[in-house]
């Protein structure tokens, strides 16, 4: 059996204040988190606290954009066709919610590895997505 990828629609990102050097920086084609100065943790989503020791001393900081896929979905009704969703623990530690893109559906495994690729939101806006790393 086989799934192609194709595009779909992607919606436009609830842009929250403080995001602009994420979304500045995929458009860039780089991943960034958050990472805290006190206990050297990343996290993600974004926020200005840590959430592991609730410091505030939080910053950006380049993630390496590669990952293992935690766990997916296939999302198979719908008018944009078949897409995966998933969750991928990232490299620095935090896990975070996204598409597997650019790979048959059918190929994608929970443990695999993957690296970010970004996609176009309607308005224009990139978007960090992730492909296998290594294709089957
Ligand atoms: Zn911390």
């Amino acid at each position: 059996m086989a799934t192609p990828y194709h595009d779909r629609k992607i919606s436009d990102p609830a842009m929250n204040p403080g995001d602009e050097p994420y979304f500045a920086a995929a458009a860039e084609g780089r991943l960034l988190v958050k990472t805290c100065n006190a206990c050297a943790q990343a996290h993600h989503y974004p926020r200005t606290f840590c959430p592991f020791c609730w410091s505030s001393d939080v910053a950006w900081s380049d993630a390496t954009g590669t990952g293992v896929i935690y766990t997916f979905s296939i999302m198979r009704r719908g008018a944009s066709g078949p897409y995966c969703i998933a969750y991928v623990t990232l490299d620095e530690g935090p896990v975070m919610m996204t598409n597997i893109v650019d790979v048959d559906l059918d190929d994608i495994r929970i443990g695999q590895r993957v690296k970010a690729v970004m996609k176009r939101s309607e308005n224009g806006t990139a978007i960090p997505m992730f492909t296998l790393a290594e294709h089957p």
